[in-house]
């Protein structure tokens, strides 16, 4: 009863889940559900993919369907078995599994040249000789209807013969197509005659030399699903002009029809969300590899200490458009601050450390204090972490001229090391440039704990490190890789890199961390106290060199409350 109360409450279905619904309900295709991730290998997945995977898997898992992951590997030309490998691994790092259903189009390019000789058969294909540029003439436009090829009325026999050459490397690339036979004068330029195969002298990597033909995206789209039993073929909306050559491939070759829907992409500000953009990026040395963590891949993503969960979240809350729209980056910063602030443990360190000597506390000497690993899961309990006389706090907690407001450390003020004791600042020391460079403090010992000893209040509260003990790292520290929200707008003939952030990446070699910060193994989430959440990053050298990436810094109310 309980449950489904709650389910009446829930929010509506999105357009694609309520025809999903209904076509279960209807018992069309005997109510089974079937969609599939196709990715191109040609690159890396990026967060708009991850829209896609989460799309496509989730819709199986919710109507009790299936969801396979296939390789679009019809164009050997940019495809890599690198970006294959890259694929399978962040889909199941996403969280998603295809279980046995793990295909590649190349596994049915002797069907679809089987089904290519059928419709030649039929008289719906002919080998065309025009080249790229002569059919481009030929195809007309939106508002001029084409012209038909001089070798659409070649004979079957003839297209038979052709054909089958092409395919055994008879003939040169680019010397010769496969057309269908659609219609030169239909309004929809993809109906006038589109091409279907192309000669291409490539090897395959999975294939080899054994094709000299590869069939077209369209030709091998809707096939491939029509031959795993798809039943829902979820894509962007730049595919909406292609659906009714998706229809007419199905009805031509009497085959089964899945039904095609579109969805606006996902587009996200600050970022390029292209593969072929992408590569540029890296090919360019604008950024240091496909797994940058600048980058809105999904390898740069997880490098820079993004969660599965966070990119769920951030997909789901996106939600589906039927028209182009540009989502916000702070959406998806919030996503992985929710997360995180869940699930990611608590340590102390300083990005720019000031040191402080606390004159009143015994030389030599050393303790312990208890620190909570993360207030949000109190199972996860507490840690110990060392404290002397000489520790380092941040250079922002402290202010020699503070304004009002202001209740970090300054001169005369007192402030709560956060789970160790209170201390007054008592002098400061400069260097013969005027730079502060040593603050002199005191305790209260019976402040131990971070706890008033007499009911005094102490505002301030921040954070810091044991000098003894501290560990030196490298700290990464991303910025937006563009400084125009929209990087594909560009000035007249100029180009998206125009607008790259010179400063997009900043490293600062002095940051101290407390000591544990070393066992937690590269890529797993942390918060540093107040300053925003980390990872270590893979380069690190476990026992000699920590390097730790900002994933998203915690934002300063403080700073915000003063601009
Ligand atoms: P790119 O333009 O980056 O090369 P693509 O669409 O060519 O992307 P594919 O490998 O062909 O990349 O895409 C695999 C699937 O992911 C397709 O179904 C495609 O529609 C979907 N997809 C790609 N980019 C996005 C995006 N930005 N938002 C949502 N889905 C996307
Ligand atoms: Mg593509």
């Amino acid at each position: 009863m309980q449950n489904n109360d709650q389910e009446e409450t829930e929010k509506p279905l999105d357009f694609i889940r309520t025809r999903v619904k209904e076509d279960k309900e209807n018992g069309k295709n005997d109510g089974r559900i079937h969609t599939r991730f196709p990715p191109e290998p040609n690159g890396y997945l990026h967060l708009g993919h991850a829209k896609s995977i989460c799309l496509n898997f989730g819709i199986a898992d919710e109507f009790d369907g299936l969801c396979n992951l296939r390789l679009d590997d019809t164009n050997p030309v940019a495809e890599k078995t690198e970006y294959a490998q890259a694929i399978q691994e962040d889909v199941r790092w996403l969280g998603f599994d295809w279980e046995e259903r793990f295909f590649h189009a190349s596994d049915y390019f002797q069907q679809l040249y089987d089904w290519a000789t059928k419709l030649i058969e039929e008289g719906k294909a002919f080998v065309c000789d025009l080249n790229f540029d002569e059919m481009r003439e030929l195809r007309g436009n939106l508002t001029e209807s084409g012209k038909e090829s001089p070798y659409r009325n070649r004979s079957v026999e003839e297209n038979l013969q052709l054909f089958q050459k092409m395919k055994e490397g008879g003939f040169p690339e680019g010397s010769k197509t496969l057309r269908a036979k659609i219609d030169m004068t239909s309004p929809n330029l993809n109906l006038r005659d589109p091409v279907i195969y192309r000669i291409l002298h490539k090897e395959h990597p999975k294939t080899g030399n054994q094709w000299k033909i590869y069939p077209s995206y369209d030709f091998a789209h809707g096939q491939s699903d029509s031959i795993e039993g798809i039943t829902h073929s979820l894509c962007t909306l730049e595919f909406e002009h292609h659906r009714p050559l998706y229809d007419w491939f199905c009805e031509t070759l009497f085959i089964h029809h899945p039904q095609q829907i579109e969805f606006a992409r996902l587009n996200m500000t600050y970022v390029v969300m292209s593969k072929r953009k992408m590569l540029r990026l890296v090919e360019e040395g604008h950024v240091d590899g496909w797994d940058d963590p600048r980058m809105a891949t999904l390898q740069g993503m997880r490098r820079r200490g993004y969660t599965p969960e966070a990119i769920r979240e951030f997909s789901e809350r996106v939600g589906l458009a039927k028209r182009e729209n540009m989502i916000e980056v702070e959406l998806l910063e919030h996503c992985l601050r929710a997360d995180l602030n869940k699930r990611a443990v608590r340590r102390l360190g300083v990005l720019n450390p000031l040191k402080v000597v606390i004159e009143n506390y015994p030389e030599g000497q050393t303790e312990e204090v208890d620190a909570v690993n993360n207030p949000e899961d109190p199972e996860t309990g507490t840690r110990k972490v060392s404290f002397s006389r000489e520790i380092f706090i941040d250079q922002n907690d402290f202010m020699e001229d503070p304004p009002k407001k202001y209740f970090r450390l300054s001169p005369g003020k007192e402030v709560r090391l956060k789970y160790a004791y209170y201390v007054t600042c008592k002098e400061i020391i400069k260097d013969e440039n005027g730079q502060i460079v040593e603050l002199i403090c005191t305790y209260d010992p019976e402040s131990r704990g971070g706890d008033s000893p007499d009911g005094r209040k102490v505002k301030g509260t921040i954070q810091w490190v044991d000098a003894a003990t501290a560990v030196k790292s490298e700290v990464r520290l991303y910025d937006r890789l563009f400084l125009d929200p929209n990087p594909e707008e560009t000035e007249d003939g100029g180009d998206f890199t125009d607008n790259l952030n010179p400063e997009s990446l900043q490293i600062n070699g002095n940051a101290l961390v407390e000591s544990s910060v070393v066992d937690l193994p590269p890529g797993a989430p942390y918060q540093l106290e107040r300053i925003g959440y980390f990872c270590t990053d893979p380069d690190s050298i476990k026992g000699t060199q920590l390097i730790i990436n900002r994933s998203v810094a915690m934002r300063d109310s403080w700073a915000k409350a003063n601009k």
